[in-house]
């Protein structure tokens, strides 16, 4: 019997074995415990940044392993496949490409090798705001140059990770939205060590936790006062925003990959649940009813990895991949929920009890249509970006 995802030749043999290996240490019962108490999946995150895994993105001469997108993509997307959710700790692999690719020499050799070694934690990010969401050149969170240090004051949301977290990525406003004179400029990216940010009996920074319908340590951060040495500052002042869109086929791709986890995922649990449920004395899965929502969902993941496939080829290649990295993110969301709801179909009742993980993957897959982009804005971005449709904002 083919297994969702192996009717095609799967890329890194040898790295799926071995994530499929550690993520056997982390069954279902481990994800629902963590799930039910909303509990960071700490050990989880220890042994597979131990493995190296979070640091495959960085080069050797910093300490990582150097390895391609694809590679990162398919670790990420057996962790997924496996019933595990790498949420907790997947920014890293993408978060530090903003040092590596913008930093200076000496900030690369500062924080990436720390980083590699698992000694430093950059697992957080800060674009959004409660009021500019979607619209990120709205944000209002300032950064004031005042001699060797800039000033930081603001309020971030839905932060995810920063309480397990030594170090945060920022974006802040460094010339008011009124002064610029391209859309793009006058915001500026920091790295925040949140470790002195956040202590004292006066904390610069203060974190508040979310509860959310899924377990993702996501926060919101108040900053006030914050006082960051000038060399924290990545890249050229003014240029931060092109540097957060310089990221982000990356984290498309990356994000794609866990949702065609998830649906191997889905499609596996309900085809074994289809031949070995018995209702009217057979299979449930010997009706066609059963049967072709389970086909649709795999021929409709099967096409979404072809697209996640192309564009990290792309992107290794160190060619264009926009409009691809964006295809890629939504039909591979599309395909993970459109699995997710057929998976929870096919088990009946059982699939709303949690010891099946159904109704636990369910809530996390569904997340990847709204962050880290909606699918209108990826639709806007074909639109009009791709197509030349005429612009909508
Ligand atoms: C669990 C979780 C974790 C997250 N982690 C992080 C993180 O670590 N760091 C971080 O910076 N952010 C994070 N986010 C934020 C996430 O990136 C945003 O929620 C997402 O970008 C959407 O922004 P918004 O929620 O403000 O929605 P809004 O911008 O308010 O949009 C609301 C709805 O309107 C639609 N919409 C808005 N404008 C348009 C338009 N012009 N055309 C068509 N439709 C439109 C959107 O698609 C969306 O469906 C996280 C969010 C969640 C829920």
């Amino acid at each position: 019997m083919v297994e969702p995802g192996e009717s095609s030749e799967r890329s890194f043999p040898e790295i799926r074995a071995a994530v499929r290996a550690l993520c056997a240490q982390f069954p279902g019962t481990y994800w629902r415990a963590q799930d039910r108490n909303r509990a960071y999946p700490e050990a989880f995150v220890r042994a597979f940044s131990e493995a190296g895994y979070l640091a495959a993105l960085i080069p050797e001469s910093y300490g990582g392993s150097g390895l391609p997108l694809a590679a990162a993509a398919a670790i990420l997307e057996e962790v997924h496949a496996s019933g595990g959710n790498a949420a907790a700790c997947h920014a890293q692999m993408y978060t530090m490409g903003t040092i590596l690719r913008h930093g200076s020499e000496a900030q690369k050799r500062r924080w990436l090798p720390e980083i590699a070694a698992e000694r430093l934690r950059l697992q957080a990010f800060a674009v959004s705001e409660p009021d500019s969401g979607t619209d990120t050149l709205s944000l209002t969170t300032s950064a004031q140059r005042d001699g060797d240090e800039y000033v930081i004051n603001g309020q971030k949301v839905w932060t995810s990770r920063a309480e397990h977290s030594d170090l945060m990525i920022l974006l802040a406003r460094t010339t008011p939205k009124d002064r610029v004179e391209k859309k793009g400029s006058g915001l500026s990216i920091f790295l925040i060590d949140l470790r002195e940010a956040t202590a004292g009996s006066v904390p610069q920074v203060s974190i508040r936790p979310i509860r959310t319908m899924l377990n993702h340590a996501t926060t919101e951060v108040f900053i006030d006062g914050l006082r960051v040495p000038a060399e924290n500052l990545i890249g050229e002042e003014g240029r931060g925003f092109r540097y957060i869109l310089d990221g982000m086929n990356a984290e498309r791709l990356l994000i794609a990959a866990e949702c065609i986890g998830d649906a191997r995922w889905f499609i596996g649990t309900a085809r074994d649940y289809a031949c070995a449920r018995r209702v009217f004395d057979r299979p449930i899965g010997q009706n066609q009813g059963v049967q072709f929502p389970i086909a649709r969902a795999f021929a409709q993941t099967e096409a979404a990895n072809l697209m996640v496939e192309h564009a990290a080829a792309l992107f290794d290649a160190g060619r264009p991949c926009g409009p691809e990295a964006n295809m890629a993110k939504l039909l591979a969301s599309e395909a993970s929920w459109a699995a997710a709801d057929m998976c929870l179909q096919t088990h009946g009742g059982y699939g709303f009890a949690e010891e099946y993980d159904i109704e636990r993957k369910f809530r996390e897959t569904r997340l990847y249509q709204v962050a880290p982009i909606s699918t209108n804005l990826i639709l806007a971005y074909l639109a009009e970006h791709v197509l030349g449709l005429p612009r909508s904002y």
